[in-house]
């Protein structure tokens, strides 16, 4: 490469990190023909597989899927010997991998990047390195690891020790014989796991000081597992492309047993099968949905409890060894060999920090709040600023001079994990937003190289320079990166996931947890629109598209997914018999509702005869306010069971008495049946409201859809017709026009579960056109002076969702006081859809906040289902 005298080295792209991604993206970007220096500050490839080479370091993913895929012909020259490899098998591969495709000529050991800063002008990086390097290039590339860099120390007198210290994070290179010693280690993390058998059989005496107890599984190490062996010599690429689209990057059969809803046999059954077969996915995975329901997570937590005290001999050692404190899986699970057995060994001896804690390390050993030990060495296993720390450590500077660390100083913000908006050019493999530490590296790691060097080449075909993420498609992804955890028991847990193990460290769950298949989707999709959400630019101009790539909740996406595979016929091809069989047939598979103080059924006059109606109350002691609800359906369909798991939940999270009220469906009652008993219903209840349980004064109504449609005309009636007075509305999306070209039908009236032809029927079914216009089937239309206070709850992906904010609108107008219920990145049904889409609980929680605000003489409760 040519350059002036005195200037600064240029290169096309810098890599930070020679291990797993880093060699990996040398060479890609070699192969797209760019120049190209990668700096590691060890003297050698390998990346963690370099530093972390301690007794017992191994992987813990299956060598059958821990391995590079983009080369068969690697695969057909490289044989893993056992399971799970060991650290040394692992860096040899990493330096065979590096030697077999030249790649040591491009990189620069023993060399640190020690600033970098993004010049606008130039449209360059400036890099600086530790070694006095300066140079220029127009790709800034980290692939320095989510766990590469070492928490500091946080113990009081660590560098008072005279004895021999290790860190497991940064092992001598030289033996370490430890025979005859008295050594400590601290940290039960993966690392202190996998080292503490192994240190145990040299030492003299080995006390292992914990804080946190972990949950770790028997890694059953041997020869590979034979079924992946044969798969993969049936059809590597299909083995591969399995991977590839998994949840986890391991192709792995996942189940749909629920914890909650298995026989104590089948959970035996299905943990046993887990348990043997030693791999991380697999106890993952015992239950669909041990990730996100506490109930089914205990079922899995408490049989690994049982596992480590049917080994640890000790009863009071077992308890101390047996987490407690947090769900299984969310603090990273361990794979072991031999761990709990070391506790019975004579010389070995746990002592439980929560009992006592460290209060210092002094010269010669470990002081503790009741006991002084002395020891020869001490280790440390105390773990590292996962998936932050590394890339805070290059002091990358972006535009107009904002650092990265303080623009992440509220926690990451990233488009995809890939890149930060501020910071053109400037790339992460496996960066916080993607999926990388829950999934198989290797797999995620040649994902996003691919997808790296894939951009680069199509900036160059197109004639791009620069690129970089809006600030709108990186709030969605950060927003859509929240979504995923926030319904996970992830968030209850203080782990590295979350960022606290490091003191002030911002309490953010740090990678994707939605899949490497649905992330890899995200990815394709964002290229296939035209890097929707890049912007880039070159000499000819700048090319964006803008936009938000995932603004569904992942849960009612997962709901959706589901459905679509169970090929059920469209509503509207039905008849309204067949139909209501299809609900009940739903209904009737949905997982246990909540609790409430009583339910009973009743029946109240009508205009046309009995209603039967199904009253909740609540456990708390009454009176309480009443509120009368309307069940979805069309006017067609729906019942007391239809929409029984919603009001249970109202009636425990607002304290109130809930009415539901079965009212006259169509087509054998059509226009105006349905409202005339809602009105009518009202007016029982509030007659009735003592004898209910109720507060007599205190009613409001509520209703989903064409539920929410007759609660709003019943209080057009009661203002018109002389009472009971209504003390609020709630209209849970509603149908409140018969006009159905807003654009929210356009938008969303396919796909979603209500669609426009479905609402054709529903209207059909109900009200001749000529009465679809009367305030009583369209109550927009009416008049809408002197209402009571409303709460409008619309959906994003509802093709009613403008009907729900035209009347908010409307009714604003008129001066009704109106609460807007936002259910951000949810369909019409998914809301009401309890114990099923976890995402809806916040949102019927602010409902059920609205629905007290209506009775402000009763406290507040919280949200006692949260
Ligand atoms: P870690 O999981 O963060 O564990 C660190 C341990 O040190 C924890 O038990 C922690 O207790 C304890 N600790 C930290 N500070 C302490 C203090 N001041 N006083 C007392 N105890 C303290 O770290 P790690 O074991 O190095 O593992 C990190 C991650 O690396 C793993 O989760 C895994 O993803 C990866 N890893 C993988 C492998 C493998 O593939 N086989 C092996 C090793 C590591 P608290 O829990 O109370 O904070």
């Amino acid at each position: 490469m040519n350059k002036p005298a005195g200037s600064p080295e240029e290169f096309d792209a810098v890599v930070v990190g020679a291990g797993f991604s880093g060699l990996y993206m040398l060479y890609r970007l070699r192969q797209l023909g760019l120049s190209v220096k990668a700096f590691d500050s060890a003297d050698d490839v390998g990346g963690t597989w370099y530093w972390n080479r301690y007794p017992g370091a191994r992987c813990d993913i299956p060598t059958t899927d821990y391995t590079y895929s983009f080369d068969p012909e690697l695969e057909k020259v490289w044989t893993w010997s056992e399971k799970y490899a060991t650290q040394p098998e692992i860096l040899d591969y990493l330096r065979f991998v590096a030697d077999r495709y030249g790649l040591r000529a491009d990189i620069e050991f023993s060399t640190s990047v020690t600033s970098a800063r993004w010049d606008e002008q130039e449209k360059r990086w400036s890099i600086a390195t530790d070694r006095g390097t300066q140079l220029r290039c127009r790709y800034y590339i980290m692939a320095s690891g989510c766990l590469s860099m070492p928490k500091s120390l946080d113990i009081k007198g660590t560098d008072r020790f005279a004895g021999k210290v290790y860190f497991t994070s940064g092992w001598p290179h030289e033996d370490v014989d430890f025979t005859g010693q008295r050594v400590a280690v601290i940290g039960t993390g993966s690392s202190g796991i996998q080292s503490i058998p192994l240190i145990a059989r040299q030492a003299s005496q080995l006390t292992v000081f914990q804080r946190t107890p972990n949950f770790s599984v028997p890694a059953h190490n041997g020869p590979a597992p034979a079924d992946r062996l044969a798969w993969l010599a049936r059809d590597r690429e299909e083995y591969r492309d399995a991977a590839r689209w998994s949840r986890g990057g391991m192709p792995v059969e996942l189940t749909d047993v629920l914890g909650v809803t298995a026989s104590e046999t089948v959970a035996r059954e299905r943990f046993e099968d887990a348990w043997k077969q030693g791999q991380l996915f697999a106890i993952l995975g015992v239950f669909a949905d041990q990730g996100v329901n506490p109930a089914s997570n205990m079922i899995v937590g408490d049989m690994i409890r049982e596992k480590i005290r049917s080994v640890v001999h000790d009863p009071q050692t077992a308890d101390a060894l047996c987490p407690k404190d947090h769900y299984f899986g969310t603090k990273r699970p361990c794979l072991d060999s031999g761990y709990f057995e070391t506790y019975n060994l004579p010389h070995v001896r746990l002592v439980d920090l929560h009992k006592q804690p460290i209060m210092s390390i002094t010269e010669d050993g470990i002081d503790t709040a009741d006991e002084s030990f002395g020891f020869d060495a001490i280790v440390y296993a105390t773990g590292f600023d996962a998936m932050t720390g590394a890339l805070a450590a290059v002091n990358a500077t972006g535009r107009d001079g904002l650092a990265l660390t303080e623009k992440w100083a509220a926690g990451p913000s990233t488009y995809l994990g890939l890149m930060t908006t501020g910071f053109p050019n400037f790339f992460m493999i496996t960066g916080p937003g993607s999926p990388s530490v829950l999934s198989n590296m290797a797999v995620s790691i040649e994902q996003h190289v691919d997808w790296v060097a894939d951009c680069l080449r199509d900036m160059g075909a197109e004639g791009f320079e620069t690129i970089e993420p809006t600030p709108v498609a990186e709030a969605g992804w950060d927003q859509h990166v929240r979504d995923c955890g926030a319904i996970t028991l992830h968030p209850t847990a203080n782990s590295w996931y979350m960022g606290a193990n490091v003191p002030g460290k911002p309490r953010v769950f740090l990678p994707y947890i939605g899949g490497v298949d649905a992330y890899r989707q995200a990815c394709d999709d964002v290229v296939a629109q035209d890097y929707l959400g890049f912007r880039r630019t070159g000499p000819g101009g700048e090319r964006c598209h803008d936009g938000v790539i995932r603004r569904m909740q992942p849960d009612v996406s997962l709901v959706l997914q589901v459905m679509a595979t169970m090929g059920l016929p469209p509503m509207e091809t039905l008849s309204a018999d067949d139909a209501r069989a299809m609900m009940a047939l739903a209904a009737a598979a949905r997982p246990p509702s909540p609790e409430v103080g009583e339910v009973t059924d009743g029946v109240m006059p009508g205009p046309a005869g009995d209603l039967p109606y199904r009253l909740y109350r609540p456990a708390t002691a009454g009176p309480h306010p009443v509120v009368v609800y309307f069940h979805g359906g069309g006017w067609v369909l729906g019942d007391l069971d239809s929409d029984d798991p919603l009001c249970r939940d109202l009636c425990v999270r607002s304290d109130t008495v809930i009415v539901s009220v079965n009212y006259r469906h169509a087509p054998e009652a059509r226009f105006p049946a349905a409202a005339e008993d809602a009105y009518a219903a009202l007016r029982w209840t509030a007659a009735h409201a003592g004898e209910l349980g109720g507060i007599p004064g205190q009613i409001a109504v509520a209703g989903w859809s064409a539920g929410g449609n007759i609660a709003a005309v019943a209080c057009q009636l009661a203002r018109d017709a002389g009472g009971p007075p209504v003390s609020g509305q709630l209209l849970l999306t509603p149908v409140t026009d018969s006009d159905m070209t807003r654009p929210s039908y356009d938008e969303n009236g396919d796909g979603y579960v209500l669609t426009t032809p479905l609402m054709h029927w529903f209207w059909d079914y109900y009200a001749d056109p000529a009465d679809r216009g009367d305030p009583r089937a369209a109550p927009l239309r009416g008049n809408l002076e002197g209402l009571p206070p409303a709460c409008i709850v619309t959906a994003d992906f509802d093709p009613l969702r403008d009907d729900g904010l035209a009347y908010a609108d409307a009714l604003e107008a008129a001066g009704t006081q109106v609460r807007r219920v936002r259910a951000r990145g949810h369909t019409h049904t998914s809301v009401t859809m309890v114990g099923v889409v976890i995402s809806g609980a916040p949102v019927r929680a602010e409902i059920a906040e609205a629905l007290r605000d209506f009775f402000p003489s009763r406290t507040s409760l919280g949200n006692p289902l949260e």
